[in-house]
């Protein structure tokens, strides 16, 4: 650990970026304290436990298990210490109909043999589809990724401009996915990834199908307790790096003084730092905590920006287990176009939605009692929707419906807990925008410099992290966006001895 350099550092929010950037800030020798208006870290990926249930509030799964690994093993640590991790095999299954269900296996070669049974000769097609794939993964995490994104010069190099095209940044990738594949069913399996980014298929950069590498070579990561226990392993790995905890701390509004945040006011006392790290939703910040005059942006700013979906959510616990689900489940019965534009178009309520079901109790005997199943559902919705008590009702309805006749069993007589979750909530617990739960689209016009900037403009001491900023929604993601910060505050306040020079 570098020794002190007798700075002080706020960071405001617990989320996966507040604690990747304090951790590392306190690494590069700052005195970090966090707050976090909760009684638990880890933001969207809290939990919540109810009669010896234990539900993942937010996300059920990461991709990109090296960016989690290096985290830790750059502060001398390993993952493995803190948490049993599993990539689940199958990843996932795909719920066409009631007697149509493909598993995605784990080994590439086992799914080349599904592709192939649906069309001929989309196995090698696979294989030319991820090979792009691998470049644009590779390509993204070598030279994008951890960009801060604040100078278009950052991009303006051999390396970057050389893998411009081959990144297939201004192609659709749905456009590109059918030059590989025709099958109605495979296209969903492929196109399921972009699913949270923001936008129909059409509309987001082909550039994406690195996802799918993720997805199908990288594969996906469970830690067994569930999602939080990754929370868990961050916040104990802040606390023996010094970061000081303060949870059930909201913050109320950033006092400002000759261009520098001269008070963090929160619901308790007034707190002063050299260095403030807003890691909340960025436009609470910028538009209800800053004074008047101060914010980064105008208010037409951020009603022009597109926001990803928000999710209806329900959390389940039966009191038996239930045939045919697996951890993962995605109920594509219906087709996906018209739900698409009920959220990115239409921005109105599904008439048939997609949904998924994370059923962490099939791989996990800690998440639920004995003999009993944990569900946790999730429909993709538009961001800004009013819920009501009936539309909740209405959609329940729904999912549970369609749950029981592909388990082929009635099981609502034995649900023992329920709880929905929706947009209102996510305003209401973490002041996210029109209630979003992914963040920003990533569309072309809201990548790299084009998002919200980690500094603020005339504030010289304010910074933003989080799935609002470069590099975008996700767990890994909002881990990195931590790292790209403190990294950039580390750099500026290394070159001002004194002051902080811009
Ligand atoms: C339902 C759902 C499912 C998801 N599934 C997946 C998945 O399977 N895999 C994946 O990789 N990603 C998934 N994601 C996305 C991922 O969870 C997020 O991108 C990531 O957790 C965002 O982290 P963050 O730190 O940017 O923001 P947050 O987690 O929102 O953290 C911000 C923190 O700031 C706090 N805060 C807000 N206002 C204040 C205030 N005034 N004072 C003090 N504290 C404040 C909040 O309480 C919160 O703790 C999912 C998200 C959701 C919602």
């Amino acid at each position: 650990m570098t020794p002190r350099n007798n700075r002080k550092a706020i960071v405001a929010g617990a989320g996966f970026a507040g604690l990747s950037a304090a951790i590392s800030l306190a690494h590069a020798g700052f005195e970090v304290t966090i707050l976090e208006k909760h009684d638990q870290t880890g933001g969207r990926a809290r939990v919540w436990r109810h009669k010896g249930f234990s539900f993942d509030m937010g996300p059920s799964w990461y991709w990109m298990p090296e960016v989690i690994e290096q985290f830790f093993q750059r502060f001398g640590r390993s993952i493995h210490d803190y948490i049993s991790l599993q990539r689940l095999n199958p990843s996932y299954q795909v719920i066409f109909d009631k007697e149509e269900v493909i598993k995605i296996p784990a080994g590439y070669k086992d799914l080349k043999a599904v592709f192939e049974a649906i069309e001929k000769g989309s196995s090698t097609q696979l294989d030319n589809f991820i090979q792009q794939a691998a470049f644009k993964y590779e390509a993204a995490m070598k030279t994008y990724i951890s960009k801060p994104g604040i100078h278009v010069k950052e991009y303006l190099n051999r390396e970057v401009l050389s893998s411009l095209f081959r990144m297939d940044m201004f192609g659709a990738f749905s456009t590109h996915a059918r030059k590989y594949f025709h099958s109605k069913k495979l296209l969903r399996i492929i196109e399921f990834p972009v699913l949270f980014l923001g936008e129909a298929p059409e509309h987001i950069p082909a550039m994406y199908s690195l996802m799918n590498y993720a997805d199908i070579i990288k594969g996906t990561w469970y830690p067994r307790g569930g999602m939080h226990e990754l929370c868990k392993a961050m916040t104990a790995l802040a606390e023996e790096s010094g970061v000081t905890l303060r949870l059930n701390t909201e913050v109320k509004a950033f006092n400002v003084k000759e261009n520098l945040i001269s008070g963090v006011v929160t619901d308790k006392e007034e707190l002063h730092a050299d260095v403030i790290v807003a890691a909340m939703d960025y436009r609470h910040t910028d538009q209800e905590l800053l004074p008047q005059g101060c914010s980064n942006y105008s208010s037409r700013y951020w009603d022009k920006r597109q926001m990803a979906p928000s999710c209806l959510l329900y959390f389940v616990g039966v009191k038996r287990k239930l045939p045919g689900l697996i951890h993962h489940n995605l109920f594509f019965e219906h087709d996906f176009a018209p739900h698409a534009a009920s959220i990115y178009k239409n921005k109105t309520w599904p008439e048939e939605p997609l949904f998924y079901i994370c059923c962490p109790s099939k791989t996990d005997d800690t998440v639920a009692p004995q003999g009993m199943e944990n569900l946790f559902f999730l429909i993709p919705t538009a961001p800004g929707l009013q819920d009501t008590p009936e539309i909740r009702e209405y959609f329940y309805e729904k999912v549970i419906a369609a749950t029981e006749a592909f388990c082929k069993t009635s099981f609502r007589q034995d649900i023992i807990v329920q709880r929905s979750y929706a947009c209102s909530d996510f305003v209401q617990d973490y002041n996210a925008f029109k209630g979003n739960a992914y963040g920003l689209a990533n569309t072309l016009r809201q990548t790299a410099i084009l998002k919200p900037s980690i500094r603020h403009k005339k504030i010289r001491n304010l910074f933003y992290t989080g799935q609002l900023t470069v590099p975008g929604p996700g767990v890994p993601p909002a881990i990195i966006s931590g790292q790209v910060v403190a990294g950039h505050i580390t750099k500026t306040y290394k070159h001002a001895q004194h002051e902080v020079a811009f």
